[in-house]
């Protein structure tokens, strides 16, 4: 029998699980369960990171996880449990299947069929952020190569496993060229190892407008961690209900299964929440540990609940639905469905749906890596770029010379324009000649002189090469 950490979580969340978890009873599955108390209620008990180290030391015996939506208590500086659970259990692929029941869910979108492959562990959500000075603070976006590798690798595997036909890549590398581009090239590297599934790519803000109007056009979709939290939400919701979609978080050794939504705490305690996406949340989940047998049937009964009619509040039409239902009462539909198979939409048959486990990542032999300068972001009040030019000038050594100043990314000096708007925020960058090789201490110097000068050296960057080809990106108007 297999043994699954539970948790209830918060707002609607036990109200969806127990639905789900009387689903799973009726239907046989071969589960244990052991309840772990995480969220709201353990961040509110002074426990900052929502999670104690019992929870923790279940779940890693456990390894299978089942968890509803938890709530991230505003003000306070909480951290998300989900991303803390995701990235420390290494669940690097999310992947969430947003599919329309046409014409029993009511969509403009008939024949969309469409997973989306979410990166997990890495980009924004690293949630490494600062304020720097009194205007601006940062959010480092972090994207590694191992990351992109596994999650692109994962997306061509899955279609390759389940006779999908094309992988679409989302990214924003005509802005975000070592990040995102890193991302793109990785995508297009592992492609074209995949000769039979046809690869595209689409800069995010256009495919997402894409996805909207005509998801039918989409098949697998992998992207980064942000774009694919905001484009699986958009999925879902589009299908008839951000309630309807489940997602599996996998990872080499463990893997968690929930629903795509949050807490919803708007509906909390009404009775009146779509349990759907918990329970397609759990159907994955059993597909996963092997009792396909019980995924297919909760699936069919799920499906001919919803060709019923019988609809929750969020998914409620006039014209489809014959039966408005709580949450309760649609599971209860659901189990005295069992056995039954939809009569329209098409039945589910689930026959090798064992996980996908790909080889461990190997690390590759390292590239030359010179450091031939420095960023120095600095944190000054005037308006002036000429001015602080001057000044950082004071700085130049016999190594390292000012090259650039930019604001927000824009270049301000040399040849700013006064129509330009600054904050107190400057990146200025400091290189050595080409092709000359940098002594690292002349960073320290600059630093240290910085001090001397009376600048505000909010932090340095330093610059590289990798094989010769540059590791930082240029000034916009550079
Ligand atoms: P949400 O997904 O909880 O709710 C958005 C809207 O969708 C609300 O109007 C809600 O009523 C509706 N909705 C969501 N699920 C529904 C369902 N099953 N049936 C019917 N209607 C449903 O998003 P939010 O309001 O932005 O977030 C609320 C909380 O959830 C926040 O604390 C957030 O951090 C957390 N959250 C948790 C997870 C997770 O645990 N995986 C994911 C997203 C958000």
């Amino acid at each position: 029998m297999i043994k699954v950490s539970l948790a209830k979580g918060d707002g609607i969340g036990p109200e969806i699980m127990d639905a789900t978890l009387r689903i799973l009873h009726a239907a046989g599955a071969d589960l244990t369960f052991e309840e772990i108390e995480v969220g709201e209620k353990v961040y509110l008990s002074g426990n900052s990171t929502g999670i104690s180290n019992e929870a923790w030391e279940t779940i890693r015996r456990n390894k299978i996880i089942l968890k509803a939506p938890i709530t991230t208590p505003q003000g306070g500086g909480y951290k998300s449990l989900n991303v803390t659970m995701r990235k420390t259990l290494g669940l690097y692929s999310n992947v969430r299947p947003c599919k329309s029941l046409h014409p029993f869910v009511t969509t403009k979108h008939p024949e969309m069929d469409v997973v989306i492959v979410r990166e997990n562990e890495e980009d924004l959500y690293a949630g490494i952020e600062h304020q720097q000075t009194d205007e601006v603070v940062q959010c480092l976006k972090l994207i590694s190569r191992p990351g992109c590798e596994k999650i692109v690798t994962y997306a061509f595997e899955y279609a390759k496993k389940y006779g999908r036909k094309k992988v679409t890549c989302f990214t924003k590398d005509n802005i975000m060229k070592q990040t995102d581009g890193l991302f793109h090239k990785v995508f297009d590297e592992v492609a074209s190892r995949y000769p039979e599934i046809i690869n595209e790519h689409w800069i995010v803000d256009i495919g997402s407008a894409l996805l909207a109007d005509s998801p039918e056009k989409f098949d697998v979709i992998v992207t980064p961690n942000l774009y694919g939290d905001v484009v699986s939400d958009i999925a879902a919701q589009i299908t008839g209900s951000v309630g309807l979609a489940g997602s599996a978080n996998i990872g080499d050794e463990c893997s968690m299964f929930e629903a795509i939504h949050g807490s919803a705490p708007d509906i909390a305690g009404k009775n009146i929440a779509n349990p759907s996406g918990l329970i397609n949340g759990a159907v994955m989940m059993l597909n996963h540990v092997g009792q396909s047998d019980i995924a297919e049937n909760i699936q069919n009964a799920w499906l001919r609940t919803i060709e019923d009619g019988i609809h929750t509040n969020d998914i409620y039409d006039s014209i489809m639905s014959t039966k408005k239902v709580g949450t309760k009462e649609f599971a209860d539909a659901v189990i005295a469905n069992l056995g039954n198979k939809p009569k329209q939409l098409p039945a589910v048959l689930f026959e090798d749906n064992t996980p996908l486990i790909l080889p461990k990542y190997q690390r590759r032999p390292s590239k030359s890596k010179s450091v031939v300068g420095v960023d120095l972001f600095v944190d000054w009040n005037g308006y002036d770029a000429n001015e602080l030019a001057h000044q950082l000038k004071k700085l130049n050594n016999d190594e390292l010379k000012l090259s650039l100043i930019t604001n927000r990314g824009i270049k301000v000096w040399p040849n700013g324009f006064d129509e330009t708007f600054c904050t107190d925020h400057w990146r200025c960058r400091y290189l050595a000649k080409e092709g000359q090789e940098l002594t690292k201490g002349k960073i320290v110097d600059i630093l240290q002189s910085a001090i001397e000068n009376n600048i505000d050296a909010i932090k340095t960057e330093n610059l590289y090469t990798f094989d010769g080809k540059r590791g930082y990106s240029l000034g916009q108007g550079q």
